[in-house]
């Protein structure tokens, strides 16, 4: 795949941050606006409080966040794990499997082969339209 292409793509999986960067501007200019008027009228330990509060938030937003980063779940079936977007997964070390040019299922951590089986071996394609239904 060519250099624009990749940057193409890129740029389309990352549309949806302009949406977030122009709320985070947004609401970074009205706070701008709103602070100077609001914060005379604060005393300081409860703004110390808030911003006490504000970063136990993000941080516990942060650490929800990778949580959610470090669990991929896949379910066993063919003889093989499966994630949501139906991508194969090592049984035995449950990394993502690899497919060659003769569709070969294979784990490049074991060094071998995953034949897909259901009462036969089956295809990755036959395999993945039997997940889907
Ligand atoms: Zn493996």
């Amino acid at each position: 795949m060519s250099s624009i292409k990749e940057i193409k793509k890129s740029l389309l999986n990352n549309i949806w941050t302009l949406p977030i960067g122009a709320t985070a501007a947004l609401l970074s200019g009205l706070i701008s606006e709103v602070a100077p008027l609001v914060l005379p009228h604060i005393s300081k330990s409860v703004a110390l409080k808030l911003c006490l509060l504000f970063l136990l938030v993000c941080l516990a937003l942060t650490a929800y966040i990778f949580y959610l980063r470090s669990c991929v779940r896949i379910k066993p079936k063919f003889g093989v794990y499966w994630d949501k977007e139906l991508n194969p997964y090592c049984p035995s070390c449950k990394s993502l499997l690899c497919i060659n040019e003769d569709l070969v299922i294979y784990c490049l951590c074991c060094n071998r082969e995953m034949p897909l089986v259901s009462d036969k071996l089956i295809t990755l394609k036959e395999a993945r339209k039997l997940l889907r239904n």
